[in-house]
């Protein structure tokens, strides 16, 4: 990618904004902001409709068709996947970000590797359930749009091996399985080839460009095959884990970019618990081959899909996910990011806030955001009332930095229980409204009058077991996916 100047300055500017106030804005008591609106309303007031509900807004929620995928029980996932939309339209949203990986989207596109085998036949759509493709037209008679919620890293399970790495596929373009990523501990142990079985490949190398390639045509198999798709919604686009990629290309990469043997990578990569903000170059690296997908997608988006939406999620802190190759403020300083989502979990409402504003100003002016809130997390849970607050408070942030709110998501559409749907059509989604990229205003949808008893007597929440990786014979049996916390990268 050309342009490494234009990174340097950026990375200058990045790095006098941590030195002038990043540091105070990632504490936890440094920060006081609109927020105080929310609870100095006096309950008798009318409610404030400033922004009112039938602006329009986005109302995300994040699910995984593959809840309602077993095939030995289909009527009733048919059924259950209903009535968990019933509860999203009862409970106001209108996009519905249903999550997807490529072993599940190659069964979907009648791959026979993935389509007949045993590990894959709860995605089989020969057993007359396509839970997408009915997924995204029950939804449409709700108003609800469908995006796809989509990896292009995967690396969120590594209990089976990845289409981008299978190279016998018959029906899509074939992979390869040296273009897995390498840990750094991975290379310190001795195993320098990516195909490797003891390398865990829980993600694609960002710099194999035949990668790149495979994603985007396989994207396009989807989105041929589904065309009643909303939108495109990237997870978390680079790594989990900072001390990856060492591998041969990436080592490559480094050496072109810094004239330097291409082996001095390794010196320029570390653990999580190493002070790697101080080292630019393995960032730069692997930023590299990030940045040079998410400019690719952006194009092919924008040639096929006009207006329509493409959204990316990721932290609330740039410079935490930049180490991870996740560059979401740069790009979107680029005009390649629509739409940001920045996951901001936490009870305490005063941290979400300060985290959304923080995340305003390293996207800028003339971005769009719209901050995903908990309701049950991997770490945690909110309670209806402050699920509400952290909703109006993405709301008051509006325009701070220049950035404009667009809305909310909500983690994880499991935990949209009956008192959080009758919290939310309370308020603050009193009245229906679509995402302000739609192109009509005015929303059809019914606004629920169920109970909360009645709604707990629809308990649309039967997942099929065949989701959790521990179930399925030969799962990854590596260290942990997920090592590292806010306190181990000491910021
Ligand atoms: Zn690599």
């Amino acid at each position: 990618m050309e342009g490494r100047d234009g990174h340097d300055e950026w990375r200058d500017v990045s790095r006098r904004r941590l030195l002038q106030g990043g540091s105070a804005l990632l504490g936890s008591t440094a920060f006081s902001g609109v927020g105080a609106a929310v609870d100095d309303t006096d309950p008798t007031d009318p409610v404030d409709d400033t922004l009112s509900a039938v602006e329009p807004e986005v109302r995300g929620v994040y699910m995984m068709p593959l809840w309602y995928w077993d095939t030995a029980e289909v009527p009733t996932g048919r059924q259950k996947m209903r009535e968990w939309l019933d509860r999203a339209e009862e409970s106001g949203l209108n996009t519905v970000f249903a999550w997807i990986e490529s072993d599940g989207v190659a069964s979907l596109l009648g791959e026979p590797a993935y389509a007949e085998s045993d590990y894959y036949d709860f995605w089989n759509p020969d057993h007359q359930w396509d839970p997408l493709g009915e997924l995204v037209s029950e939804a449409h008679t709700r108003d609800i749009e469908v995006h796809l919620w989509y990896s292009f890293t995967r690396y969120k399970r590594s209990a089976l091996r990845i289409p981008e790495y299978n190279p016998d596929l018959e029906v899509l373009p074939t992979g390869d399985p040296d273009w897995a990523s390498i840990r750094l501990e991975e290379w310190e142990n001795g195993y320098r080839d990516p195909s490797h079985s003891m390398v865990g490949g829980e993600a694609v190398c960002v710099n194999e460009i035949d990668c790149h390639d495979w994603t985007l045509h396989v994207l396009g198999r989807v989105f041929d095959q589904y065309p009643g798709l909303d939108g495109l919604h990237i997870e978390e686009p680079g790594y989990l884990a900072v001390d990856r990629c060492v591998c041969h290309r990436c080592q490559e990469r480094y050496g072109s970019i810094f004239d330097d043997d291409p082996a001095n990578l390794i010196d320029h990569t570390y653990y999580a618990t190493k002070p790697y903000y101080d080292d630019e170059r393995a960032v730069h690296t692997r930023c590299h081959g990030t940045d040079e997908f998410v400019e690719r997608l952006h194009g092919w988006w924008t040639d096929r899909m006009d207006d329509e939406v493409l959204s990316f999620n990721g932290s609330w802190a740039w410079e935490w996910d930049r180490v991870r190759g996740r560059n979401w403020a740069q790009w979107s300083h680029e005009g390649w990011v629509p739409y940001f989502f920045p996951q901001v979990y936490t009870d305490d409402t005063d941290y979400f806030e300060h985290a959304v504003q923080y995340a305003m100003e390293w996207l800028g002016e003339d971005a769009t955001i719209a901050p995903i809130a908990g309701l049950e997390w991997g770490g945690g849970s909110n309670d209806v009332s402050t699920v509400l607050e952290q909703i109006e408070t993405g709301r008051a942030s509006d325009g701070h930095a220049g950035t404009a709110e667009a809305g909310a998501g909500l983690f994880s559409g499991h935990a949209l229980s009956a008192d959080m749907t009758v919290g939310l059509r309370g308020q603050p989604y009193t009245r229906s409204t679509s995402p302000h990229w739609h192109d009509e205003e005015e929303s059809d949808q019914s606004r629920g009058d169920l109970t909360r008893e009645e709604l707990e007597e629809q308990d649309p929440f039967a997942f099929t077991s065949h989701w959790r990786a521990a179930d399925v014979p030969g799962a990854y049996t590596g260290p942990p996916l997920i090592e590292e916390t806010f306190e181990s990268l000491g910021i």
